[in-house]
């Protein structure tokens, strides 16, 4: 952009809360130095239409850049506040909105071919339950095991429908199975950073975006998702905290069997998918991937201890529910307590302490983890203790 950066902006405190009013685009500012650079996130208004733009001035060149900004961006409503948290991701409040839609999240992402990429990523309180990734052969009878679980608890599960290059099987319904698409679409999505991981398997294109996810996981239910191998590694290495499941064939003489009884691939298709088996079979062993490997043998049994694992699992790790998960409320401003403790003034002098101290998840899906705990208005307050 070439251009000066305003004296102010350089020497303002931006480390702590930032928030600055420009009446000349009718927006919001906030810069928030971060590494050697320096943040900029502007809300403006423009003929009735809302934005959220951000800009990064590197302290080092003294120059300009505009990020790639990943993600689902919060819309702007009336102004935000900055803050830096835990060195490693920008806390925005927006102002004036709904609780469940004021605290989003801005990160840093892995520079993609030299150029700085950004993800928005939006706040949500309390925590959901941990996605299921099952990963295994193909004909190994996942999709029949996860049939399964969803049939007996529709309002528990749900399936994250990934997107395939590959065309619709017999019975195979757009939107149901999969999202249907052409790899030139797919892959402009990637390329906006609307996956959350994607793998070539068989020569087509699979992917799950990152909605796929996020649209289960908002109505409340456990999401499922069906990824070979190679995505179950990305999505390890992403932001979304899930159990990983590796279900095996009892034989590869069984997997040949069940593929060819299912009779839904041409022999080449099936040939294709028995020799990419016995890589995933190898790969599947990779120490830290899989937290759980399933013998798919007898189906009822297999069905059982698969309900008995996430039951396991679910006893490892409770949930912490937030109380207040739905409250709605009008932020009207911000002030920064500790670095993990917010106080939100809410209208009506009503006060709500946000807590920041178990974040889960982040960009390019959603953060989790927060609570918010009324607080008495300012007048019956005691040092400002909380009342839980
Ligand atoms: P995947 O989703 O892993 O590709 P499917 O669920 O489509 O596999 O199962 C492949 C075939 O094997 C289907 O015809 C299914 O009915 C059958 N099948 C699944 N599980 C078993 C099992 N435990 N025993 C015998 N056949 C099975
Ligand atoms: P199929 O063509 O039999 O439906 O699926 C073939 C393989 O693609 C299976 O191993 C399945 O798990 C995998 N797969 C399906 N959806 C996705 C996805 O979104 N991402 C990845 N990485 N693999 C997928």
């Amino acid at each position: 952009m070439g251009e000066e950066v305003p004296e102010s902006m350089l020497n303002s405190s931006v480390e702590k809360l930032s928030v600055a009013y420009d009446s000349e685009s009718a927006g919001y500012r906030t810069s928030t130095n971060f590494g050697d650079k320096m943040y900029v996130v502007e809300g403006s208004e423009y003929r009735g239409k809302s934005s959220v733009n951000v800009t990064i001035f590197d302290h080092l060149t003294r120059s300009w850049i505009i990020p790639t900004v990943l993600g689902l961006k919060p819309v702007h409503v009336g102004g935000h506040s900055a803050v830096l948290l835990n060195n490693d991701r920008i806390s925005i409040v927006k102002k004036d909105s709904m609780l469940d839609d004021s605290i989003w999240f801005l990160e840093e992402q892995k520079k993609v071919l030299g150029s700085e990429v950004v993800a928005w990523s939006k706040g949500v309180i309390g925590n959901a339950p941990k996605p299921i990734v099952i990963s295994g052969p193909s004909g190994v009878g996942k999709g029949t095991l996860i049939s399964k679980l969803m049939k007996e608890f529709p309002t528990t599960y749900g399936f994250s429908v990934s997107h395939t290059t590959r065309a619709p099987r017999e019975r195979e319904l757009d939107g149901v199975h999969y999202h249907f698409t052409d790899r030139i679409s797919m892959e402009k999505d990637i390329r906006d950073g609307k996956f959350l991981e994607f793998a070539s398997v068989h020569e087509n294109l699979y992917g799950t975006s990152i909605e796929a996810v996020e649209v289960v996981t908002d109505s409340g239910k456990r999401c499922i998702l069906d990824i070979d191998v190679q995505g179950a590694r990305s999505v390890r290495a992403s932001s979304l905290d899930a159990i990983f499941v590796f279900i095996c064939p009892p034989s590869f003489e069984e997997l040949e069997k069940r593929l060819r009884a299912r009779a839904t691939e041409a022999e080449e298709q099936i040939q294709k998918r028995l020799r990419n088996a016995r890589a995933e079979l190898d790969e599947a062993k990779s120490p830290g991937l899989f937290d759980h490997v399933l013998v798919n043998d007898e189906l009822e049994l297999s069905y059982d201890n698969l309900k008995k694992l996430i039951a396991s699992d679910e006893i490892a790790n409770p949930l912490h529910r937030s109380t207040m998960k739905n409250l709605k409320v009008l932020v009207s401003d911000v002030e920064v307590k500790t670095d993990k403790t917010f106080l939100l003034h809410c209208d009506d002098n009503d006060q709500l302490f946000l807590d920041i101290s178990y974040l889960k998840g982040g960009a390019p899906g959603r953060t989790r983890g927060l609570d918010v705990y009324p607080i008495e208005p300012l007048g019956d307050a005691v040092n400002g203790s909380t009342q839980l």
